[in-house]
């Protein structure tokens, strides 16, 4: 079964239980408008030929968002597929953005940083011309096996083509700061992820159902992938909650350290070493695969789709998996994880961080101005009179260095971060009554919550209703 068929099957059990229309339901389910693009690129004297897509899975609200992956696997089913997931994603989290994704098949390791930027530039110069990439219609992000560099070298693309465009720091988001990007963007997508377990730990039912224990600390943590995704999890996870991580794996095998890993020493090794190979933080095993049946509690896959299918769902041995990656899953192994009692949380809630931190930066592109500016020096302000205030009432003096902590005004990565917090937060507890309501998992929940708001929006359009 395709990735995008799994993603359909999932979409079909929801949309049953919301007695939608077969052809509502059909035209949902397609993809709004699609490109595939040959891009021929002179390097070392002979042209090299590399396939892209860009699917734009839903026009109901635009600009359509979604990444821009870089892999070898990348193809048209796959790009589909992350691009429905990117609508009922935005939707569950009530971020105004449709869905989309593209994708160049290529293997990026195997190019040298100019060709990286030749390659890119000739990508999107051909998504520029053809409408597929644009503040106002279409806007990628960093996926795997790209950052925030590809997205400065696309920006510079539309700038080129487009000078008249005064808001074309808004045709990608994930961007450097300096370019127009937001503080805080490249770890959203992880901070946003433990917002999600720390919400998960605050619901006493659930963690008696999951079987956990009571205090999140207490739990041994395996996370697959130490990409973006993964190591700022695990960085949040390890410096703000104490968590226990005691396996991370990645593409050539997995360290494990039954005592939990030092995360911040990890992350210093593998941007030295590009490998979290040969650390002294414990041992590796030169065995990828076997990371996911180890024993644990919680179980992220944070790597790549399709990891726990119905060869391996059976050898698994954690309670709760929280789905980091898009598609982690295949539908087969969801259902049998479900009759199991495993709780799933599903990646279009999880990871919707990057998103919802990508919508920010794009608000402050277009608006022209940074978070915080205009009231942040006010705030401060304000707090010292209190402080004054209550001094002269209580006939007290506070000390400079109390002072000193609380007065700070908002600045732009808090109020990123507040937001994001706020948004996850919210849209757990919408999921967390339908699913009371409905009775269902979590994963059905959420595609509950997500098709009720698309199907609005194509009612008021004057759809027929259902
Ligand atoms: P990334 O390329 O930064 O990291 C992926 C990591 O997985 C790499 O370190 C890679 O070596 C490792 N990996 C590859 N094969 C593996 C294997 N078999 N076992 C273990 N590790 C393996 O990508 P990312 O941005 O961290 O994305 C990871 C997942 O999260 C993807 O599914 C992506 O679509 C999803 N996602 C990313 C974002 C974002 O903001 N970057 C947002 C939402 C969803």
């Amino acid at each position: 079964m395709s990735f995008k068929e799994n993603v359909n099957l999932h979409v079909d059990k929801s949309a049953k239980l919301l007695n939608f229309s077969n052809d509502l339901l059909e035209h949902l389910k397609s993809i709004h408008s699609l490109i595939k693009v040959n891009v021929g690129v002179v390097l070392n004297e002979k042209i090299h030929n590399f396939t892209g897509w860009r699917a734009v899975h839903s026009e109901h609200i635009l600009p359509s968002k979604g990444g821009l992956r870089y892999s070898e696997t990348v193809d048209q089913d796959d790009t589909e597929a992350l691009a429905s997931l990117m609508t009922y994603k935005c939707a569950i989290v009530n971020i105004p953005f449709g869905g989309a994704k593209g994708g160049l098949k290529i293997n990026p390791k195997n190019y040298t940083m100019p060709e990286l930027r030749a390659i890119t530039k000739a990508f999107a110069t051909k998504l520029i011309n053809k409408g597929f990439i644009s503040p106002a219609l279409n806007v990628p992000a960093p996926d795997v096996g790209t950052s925030e560099r590809e997205m400065e070298w696309i920006l510079d693309t539309y700038k080129t083509l487009k000078p008249d465009d005064i808001n074309y720091r808004g045709c990608v988001t994930g961007k450097p700061l300096h370019r127009g990007g937001i503080t805080g963007r490249t770890e959203a997508t992880g901070r946003g992820i433990e917002e999600v377990i720390r919400e998960i730990f605050r619901h006493k039912d659930i963690i008696k159902e999951a079987r956990l224990k009571n205090e999140l600390k207490e739990n041994k943590i395996i996370i697959q992938g130490f990409g973006n995704v993964g190591s700022n999890l695990a960085k949040h996870l390890y410096n703000r909650d104490n968590a226990k991580i005691i396996a991370i794996g990645e593409h050539d095998g997995y360290l494990f350290n039954k005592d939990g890993i030092d995360i911040n020493a990890l992350i210093e090794f593998n941007q030295k070493n590009k490998s979290i190979n040969s650390t002294k933080l414990g041992y590796f095993k030169n065995n990828p695969s076997e990371l996911l049946e180890l024993n644990c509690d919680i179980l992220i896959p944070a790597a790549l789709e399709n990891v726990i299918t119905i060869d391996n769902v059976d050898k698994l041995k954690a309670k709760l998996i929280i789905e980091a990656a898009n598609g982690p899953i295949s539908f087969k192994a969801d259902k049998k994880l479900y009759e199991k009692g495993v709780i799933i949380i599903p990646d279009i809630y999880v990871n919707a961080g990057g998103v919802v931190v990508s919508y920010f930066e794009w608000v402050k592109d277009i608006s022209h101005i940074r978070f915080g500016r205009v009231e942040k020096r006010f705030q401060e302000q304000k707090i010292q009179e209190i402080i004054d205030l209550i001094d002269k009432k209580t006939e007290t003096k506070t000390d400079f260095n109390t002072i000193k902590n609380i007065m700070h005004g908002a600045d732009e990565e808090d109020l990123a971060f507040s937001g994001l917090e706020d948004t996850m937060r919210n849209a757990f507890t919408e999921i967390y009554n339908v699913k009371k309501k409905i009775k269902k998992s979590y994963r059905e929940s959420a595609y509950y919550v997500s098709l009720k708001k698309i199907r609005n929006f194509y009612t008021e359009e004057g759809f027929p209703k259902r």
